[in-house]
């Protein structure tokens, strides 16, 4: 299947004002390399075969488009529909780009990945890729991760895989990023950078959109299959902002499907203690890439907050800023206590237990979204991963209570 894509980015990496290439001269030569050798694999019909067959077979898709029956009828209003992510090979969407990247390098003549991990939930995507295709796999990852997320750290290494500890700063995933790039940087020769999400410098926004577009390919189709038509709206969670860029983009050209991006509000905006980065950031540089960021006055990264691991970055993929200044795309958020009760109601009351981070599109569409629509009206949401990794984090929400 072709790779749907919207037109941009420029040749320069640029979405409107955003995007583009603010890194070190060192870095200029690899990341020129690798957009050469993904637009050739973009547009190879044998790469997109083996990638198309992988994802099936390996990652088992296509995910299932499920009609949340009993959350429609608490919602009480829109029909809601549920994009199952969390039934993808390693529990969530970050398989989609781990194996297209992994294969890219591999096409390369790349011997080493190396990966940044926040949740783990890349982390793992990563380690269980190179296992399959046989290639050494460091992922960097902060300290305070590594205790939020213990198990993924064991996943990673009955992979196979190097974790290596990042000490740095708040020890999360800003400071494993900025690790991962200067491991890059020295290894360039043998070793690829899997980046998590559509965050960094061109081509990876571009690249990473590319790879998450399955999830709005299927889904359109498996709409259209249900119920006749496409959703009046789609919705997803915002981190980095790839399972969000994958939904969103196949329906951009369809004007009537409005597409809302939830950001993790944290304990509110107001307090300073969130990661809504479009919600309560401006516009500025991090990690190679000019979007909207969280930071202070005289343009320090501000650390960030939220109850979900992968939400917690202080950045937002730059199309995502250019989607929201075109008025394409908008942007809400949602707090931990909001996203912590739509985590148990769709458990309850649909078996699923959800990812954190997937908690928060839900927690919003049923909240505010659906019950303001009429039961003819329909809403997609991305159920972007599963919660088994949350567990920890949700007990100590119920004993902090
Ligand atoms: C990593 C992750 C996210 C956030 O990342 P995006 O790039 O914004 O998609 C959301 N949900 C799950 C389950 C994740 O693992």
């Amino acid at each position: 299947m072709a790779t749907t894509r919207s037109e941009l980015p420029d040749a320069n990496g640029r979405f409107g004002d955003f995007g583009g290439r603010f890194v070190p001269e060192t870095l200029m030569g690899a990341l020129g390399e690798l957009t050469e050798a993904y637009v050739a694999a973009r547009d190879d019909d044998g790469f997109q075969g083996e990638l198309a067959s992988l994802l099936k077979t390996f990652a088992g898709r296509p995910t299932p488009l499920y009609h949340a029956m009993r959350l429609t009828a608490h919602a009480g209003g829109a029909q809601v529909y549920l994009k199952r992510e969390d039934l993808a090979h390693t529990g969530a969407h970050k398989i989609n780009n781990a194996l297209g990247q992994a294969l890219l390098a591999k096409r390369m003549g790349k011997r080493r990945i190396v990966a940044e991990t926040g949740a783990g939930m890349h982390g793992v995507a990563a380690a269980t890729v190179c296992a399959m295709l046989g290639m050494e796999c460091v992922v960097y990852m902060g300290t305070e991760d590594m205790r939020r997320q213990e198990p993924n750290v064991y996943r990673m290494r009955i992979l196979g895989a190097e974790v290596r500890p990042v000490t740095a700063g708040a020890r999360t995933l800003k400071e494993a990023v900025s690790e991962t790039i200067r491991d890059w940087v020295t290894n360039v020769a043998d070793t690829h950078y899997i980046i998590g999400s559509v965050v960094g410098p061109h081509p990876y926004p571009m690249m990473v959109r590319d790879f998450q577009t399955v999830i709005g390919r299927e889904a359109r189709e498996q709409m259209l299959e249900a119920t006749g038509a496409l959703p009046g709206y789609a919705v997803a969670c915002v981190g980095g902002g790839s399972n969000s860029i994958g939904l969103f983009v196949p329906f951009i050209d369809d004007q009537d499907v409005r597409l809302i991006g939830v950001e993790a509000g944290g304990e509110g905006i107001e307090t300073g203690r969130h990661a809504a980065s479009i919600g309560g950031g401006r516009v500025g540089v991090l990690h190679g890439s000019k979007s909207y960021v969280i930071q202070s006055d005289d343009g320090q990264i501000l650390d960030t907050h939220s109850i979900s691991a992968g939400l917690d970055y202080p950045g937002v993929g730059p199309e995502h800023a250019w989607l929201m200044e075109r008025g394409r795309a908008e942007y809400v958020s949602v707090n931990d206590p909001e996203a912590l009760a739509a985590f148990k109601l769709t458990s309850e009351l649909e078996g699923i237990i959800p990812a954190l981070e997937s908690a928060h599109a839900i927690a919003y569409v049923l909240d505010t979204l659906a019950p303001a629509l009429s039961p003819e009206q329909t809403v997609l949401v991305c159920l972007s991963g599963r919660g088994d990794k949350d567990m920890g984090t949700v007990m100590e929400a119920d004993e902090a209570r």
